[in-house]
């Protein structure tokens, strides 16, 4: 098999996915990560059964790393925002796990970020390396950083850097992600104080009055911790943010008609973060010769499907997969073109899925999301 140059630019889940499984494939694979150090940045991902069975093959550390400190909700429990009614039941520990071949798992997003990183050698991470241009020669590819450094001749040069990413911007032109006119608040309480709340080791989505009016709420660190993720429709809040704190009152207002067992949860929050939701329409092409993009860079979705880490990570095997065992690098457009043709049409249908948020609302099929398999699927391109 042919060793290959890999450079990757975006150390989150996506891109430390491919990393250690380029990595563990034999591959010469560096890092590009523009932060001076893993922060711990955000707090849930939400990992179905899809997202699970794509990372565990990828070695006992990380699946009990993972395991050490996620949640395994019991349920995924639809309910009604003002009766309170429950519209659907998916089992999701055991019984996901007999069918999906993993069970769901929530975690805090520092945990598996540190599960992935610690797997990866240490010395092939280079922070502090903000990707600024690309540029694609019969050599290879060069990318050139902000603090005016280069790394020349890659093989394959891989776009992991997120919903802004410059690797998506040197290979398709620069475009803004759209502002969906949805703002999300998240908020961490101490399990202890919301106990009364039914099913409280569940997964539990309360569907409100309108498309954008959700809380859902899930255990975190091995359900100590309760997590709450509610959205509503805000226009004149723009600012996309993972530390901006937001206003507990605030948060309260916009649920204060909701059944009690949601108020309850809210009523227990000290302190919430708000941010501004953006996405945008799938993408024609992700790969262009040497050069190919996954997870948010190429697909930056609502959050409504729980998909973007589950997505991100499915990406970042299947493109391990399509480059490893190739004779020479001159196989390496080819290959890229064939994780494009394997991975657009599913993780497009799951985007343009997420904004409609009717996900499970009242049961449904969820084998085709939580039922891939992104190490066995035959590497080939779909039939129409
Ligand atoms: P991302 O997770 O966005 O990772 C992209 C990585 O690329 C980041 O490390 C970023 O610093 C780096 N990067 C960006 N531009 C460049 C550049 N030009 N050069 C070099 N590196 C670059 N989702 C949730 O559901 N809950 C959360 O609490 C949450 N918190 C988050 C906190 C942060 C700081 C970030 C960046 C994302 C967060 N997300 C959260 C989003 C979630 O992690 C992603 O939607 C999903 O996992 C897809 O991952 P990804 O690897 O494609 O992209």
């Amino acid at each position: 098999m042919h060793s290959l140059k890999i450079g990757v630019v975006g150390a989150g889940i996506g891109g430390l996915v491919a990393a250690n499984a380029l990595h563990q494939a034999g591959h010469d694979v560096v890092v590009f990560e523009q932060s001076k150090q893993f922060l711990r940045v955000g707090a849930d991902i939400n990992l179905t059964p899809n997202a699970v069975r794509a990372l565990d093959p990828l070695g006992s550390s990380i699946a009990q790393a993972v395991r050490a400190s996620a949640a395994r909700p019991t349920h995924r429990i639809s309910r009604t925002w003002d009766s309170g009614e429950e519209t659907s039941r998916l089992e999701m520990g055991d019984e996901a796990e007999r069918k999906y071949g993993a069970p769901q798992l929530t975690i805090h997003r520092a945990d598996l970020l540190a599960a992935l990183a610690d797997a990866f050698p240490a010395s092939k991470v280079r922070f502090d390396k903000r990707a600024q241009a690309i540029t694609e020669t019969p050599d290879g590819v060069d990318i050139s950083f902000t603090d005016q450094s280069r790394h020349t001749g890659l093989d394959v040069l891989i776009g992991a850097d997120g919903i802004h990413s410059a690797v998506r911007a040197a290979m398709f032109g620069a475009e803004s992600p759209r502002f969906t006119g949805v703002v999300a608040f998240r908020a961490v309480v101490p399990t202890e104080r919301v106990k009364d709340v039914p099913n409280i080791q569940a997964f539990t989505k309360w569907w409100g009055p309108s498309p954008e009016s959700q809380i859902v709420t899930f255990p975190l660190n091995q359900g100590r911790d309760t997590f709450i993720f509610a959205t509503t429709g805000q226009d004149s809040w723009h600012e996309e943010s993972w530390t901006t704190p937001g206003s507990v009152d605030e948060l309260r207002g916009f649920y204060s008609a909701f059944h009690a067992d949601a108020r309850a949860l809210l009523d227990a929050c000290d302190s919430v973060l708000k941010t501004a939701l953006y996405e945008r329409d799938p993408l024609p092409h992700w790969a262009m010769g040497r050069m190919a993009l996954l997870g948010d860079a190429c697909h930056p979705m609502m959050p409504f499907m729980a998909q973007g880490a589950g997505t991100a990570i499915e990406d970042g095997v299947v493109l391990a997969r399509n480059l490893t065992g190739l004779n020479s690098a001159k196989e390496v457009p080819a290959a890229l073109a064939l994780y494009e043709a394997m991975r657009m049409e599913r993780a497009s249908k799951i985007q343009i899925g997420s904004r409609g948020n009717n996900w499970l609302r009242a049961g449904g099929n969820a084998d085709w999301v939580y039922g891939y398999d992104a190490w066995n699927t035959p590497l080939e391109a779909p039939t129409a």
